[in-house]
């Protein structure tokens, strides 16, 4: 294939094999365990998974990044490419990984089933409507909000004060005109009248439940402890209230199952669940990352955008309630997003500039020191670009064993696992010598919610203190009086940069976190805070990626990448 092919071009090249009996061969997996969408994806099924709790668990290596430029600086190539490097080198691994949405497929950041020679396929199912998952999570979010209306509808008799409704309706696409709505217009027969408003799928609570649930018992349960909105008297009103879980539960029974395809080396990938790590927690499931334990070596899982997003909601939510921990970390690092951070702008971040390089370099250590405060010992991937320059990647390394971090060259978007084996060895090297890391939560369960964000902030971010808008502080008071103040707290924020302010790169210090709005997640356990000008529900950019996209006269899909 000629270099500058699309990834798309690249991926339909690839003769995939079956996955029944890549399943088999690969996992051990037999076909009866496996739930078949089409030749080439598959779900594992209930009974299957619960049979995997007995077996040995592999080692989890997670992936993160610096902070990151809007094209993404290659966290899922990089897991892809790195799983197959270590099957290339004999170690039965396989990627676990999120499931791409379709906001940023049509807005600007493009599919999120990895890239050049490092994807997972089919790539076209993986990107759009992959095994009904986020079209079950969507029904299922909805189907609760439209109880609730119902409910009002006819007489209100759980006292629900229209006021405090607090559960939105979502679709998995960047609409911006959905995020303030009137709904209930048109007189009696058509419902109450009322403000509501859209948050993208991926930021639902239901998209959180359904990463952390353990099994479809936990499912139900989680689902019906959703707080939906309060009475007049304060209290609240939940899914199980409404008597809405047992329906839910309905919607996401084949939605829960992990899904499995391949690499583009035809090794095995899970994917389920949860992009976004700005908005959402943005890990993928816990029932997949179990499952790819249970039948792997080794695992390589992605948490993004960068590691002060990703890897701090990875271990404070993901594994503190599922017990899980990595194994080891790999951060990510493009010279286009250092270069970035040290003041390049679109027009220029592609071409080589050691000066910029090494001014955004503060980034990538703030994001080390990070890593090291979770008790992790990253090695940094520097994935590389053709554009970047000798000088520029020298002078990297040399900054990096200054600060005592490994840093390897990888070419896997270029040259699939072949391009990533020095890291896989200095992994596997890691996992076999070295101690398993202590990792630890930021804070503990017992500390009020106003504190625990004010930590991720100073600790992580670089920030002096919070800005608690009042109202929010009010619904923290709320949240902790009716007995939640043990949980996590999942920020939202930007990606860009460690402040709430998108235009603040490097490694900002002295600014304040501005909480504007805070969110109960009783059923996922965690506190939502809506920091700076963050939009739950995004926007499409001024030439959206899907003005590009057409099927070709043989019906193929062109301009997804
Ligand atoms: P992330 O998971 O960190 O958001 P992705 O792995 O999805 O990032 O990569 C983002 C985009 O960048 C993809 O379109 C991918 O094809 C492209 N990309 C990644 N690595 C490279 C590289 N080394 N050279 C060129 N393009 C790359
Ligand atoms: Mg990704």
């Amino acid at each position: 294939l000629a270099p500058g092919t699309p990834d798309i071009e690249i991926a339909r090249a690839v003769l995939m094999r079956p996955i029944l009996s890549l399943a088999e061969e690969r996992l051990g997996t037999p076909a009866q365990a496996l739930i078949p969408y089409g030749h080439y994806k598959a779900k594992l099924s209930h009974d299957y998974l619960a049979s995997l709790k007995e077996c040995p668990k592999g080692k989890l290596v997670l992936v993160t990044a610096i902070s990151p430029t809007p094209a993404g600086e290659g966290k899922t190539t990089t897991s892809v490419g790195l799983a197959d490097a270590f099957n290339r080198l004999g170690i039965q691994a396989a990627a676990c990984l999120r499931e791409p949405s379709l906001g940023p497929c049509f807005g600007m950041k493009g599919g999120a089933a990895g890239g050049g020679h490092a994807q997972v396929v089919p790539m076209e199912d993986i990107n759009l409507h992959f095994n009904g998952d986020f079209h079950a999570i969507t029904s299922a979010h909805n189907l609760l909000a439209a109880l609730l209306d119902n409910h009002l509808h006819w007489g209100n008799a759980l006292d629900i004060d229209p006021q405090r409704i607090v559960w939105k309706r979502v679709i998995d696409l960047n609409d911006r005109a959905l995020r303030h709505i009137t709904i209930g217009l048109g007189g009696a027969g058509n419902g109450i009248p009322r403000e509501d408003g859209f948050d993208i799928t991926v930021a639902s609570e239901v998209m959180a439940i359904l990463c952390l649930a353990n099994d479809l018992d936990d499912l139900e349960h989680r689902l019906g402890r959703i707080i939906v909105a309060y009475r007049r008297d304060g209290s609240p009103v939940t899914a199980h209230n409404l008597e809405a879980a047992g329906a839910m539960a309905v919607l996401l029974r084949d939605a829960l199952q992990p899904n499995l395809v391949q690499s583009l080396e035809h090794n095995p990938a899970f994917i389920h669940g949860g992009p976004f790590g700005n908005i959402a927690h943005g890990c993928s499931s816990v029932m997949a990352t179990r499952a790819a334990l249970a039948l792997n070596d080794v695992v390589v899982t992605e948490a993004g955008f960068g590691a002060d997003l990703g890897a701090e909601k990875f271990i404070d939510i993901k594994c503190r309630q599922s017990g899980l921990s990595p194994d080891a970390s790999v951060l990510v690092c493009t010279l286009r997003a250092l270069r970035f951070h040290g003041g390049a702008d679109k027009e220029s971040w592609g071409m080589p500039n050691p000066d910029r390089v090494r001014q955004g370099f503060s980034n990538l250590r703030r994001h080390v020191d990070n890593l090291r405060h979770f008790g992790l010992s990253p090695i940094v991937a520097i994935n590389t670009f053709d554009s970047d320059s000798r000088e520029e990647l020298d002078l990297l390394k040399s900054m990096c064993a200054e600060l005592g971090v490994q840093a390897l060259e990888t070419s896997h978007w270029a040259h699939g696992g072949a391009g990533a084996m020095t890291l896989a060895e200095a992994l596997s090297e890691q996992l076999d010598e070295a101690p398993a890391p202590h990792v630890r939560c930021l804070y503990p369960d017992r500390l009020s919610l106003a504190d625990k964000i004010r930590t991720v902030a100073t600790e992580l971010y670089g920030a002096d203190d919070i800005t608690l808008h009042p109202a929010a502080a009010r619904w923290l008071q709320t949240f902790e009086d009716l007995g939640y103040g043990d949980l996590p707290v999942c920020i939202a924020k930007t990606q860009y940069s460690f402040s709430c302010d998108p235009q603040a790169r490097g490694a900002p210090e002295g600014h304040r976190l501005d909480v504007r709005e805070v969110r109960l997640s009783a059923g996922a356990g965690f506190v939502v805070a809506v920091c700076g000008d963050i939009m739950t529900m995004p926007g499409l950019p001024r030439q959206p990626a899907a003005t590009r996209m057409e099927l070709d006269t043989q019906g193929h899909i062109v301009g997804l990448f």
